[in-house]
């Protein structure tokens, strides 16, 4: 996936903020944060969108939740609360086909999202 701006920060081509990594997973800060804590947190597998997950590979979605539970202890975001957010396809919102998460938290989110 030479061409996915994802694969290429887990390749180390373009550079990131990474917050977490381990062996299937890394996590690093939004370019463009849309509060004060604002991760992302990724496969190291290309795996274009939540539309790929199926019996035999999802064991990634629940290595990735572990992650986020870890992130957000170390950020102190556990006991004030925070949101995951995963943005699937185009009405979807997702602009980066390669599946992640998204931690958002540090401020007062507003529900229901536009
Ligand atoms: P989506 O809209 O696909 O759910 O989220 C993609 C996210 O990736 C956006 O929040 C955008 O700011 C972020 N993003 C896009 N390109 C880069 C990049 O090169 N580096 C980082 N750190 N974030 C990026
Ligand atoms: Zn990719």
């Amino acid at each position: 996936m030479s061409e996915c701006i994802f694969c290429k920060i887990i390749n180390g081509d373009i550079p990131a903020n990474k917050v977490y990594e381990d062996d299937k997973v890394i996590a690093f800060n939004d370019l463009n944060p849309q509060s004060p804590t604002h991760v992302l947190i990724i496969p190291k597998k290309h795996i274009p969108s939540v539309n790929y997950i199926d019996e035999n590979n999802s064991d990634i979605i629940s290595h990735i939740f572990v992650a986020i539970n870890k992130i957000a202890k170390e950020k102190g975001l556990d006991n004030q609360g925070y949101r995951i957010v995963n943005n699937c396809g185009e009405l979807g919102g997702q602009t980066v086909e390669h599946m992640h998460f998204h931690l958002l938290g540090g401020r007062q989110l507003q529900w229901p999202p536009g």
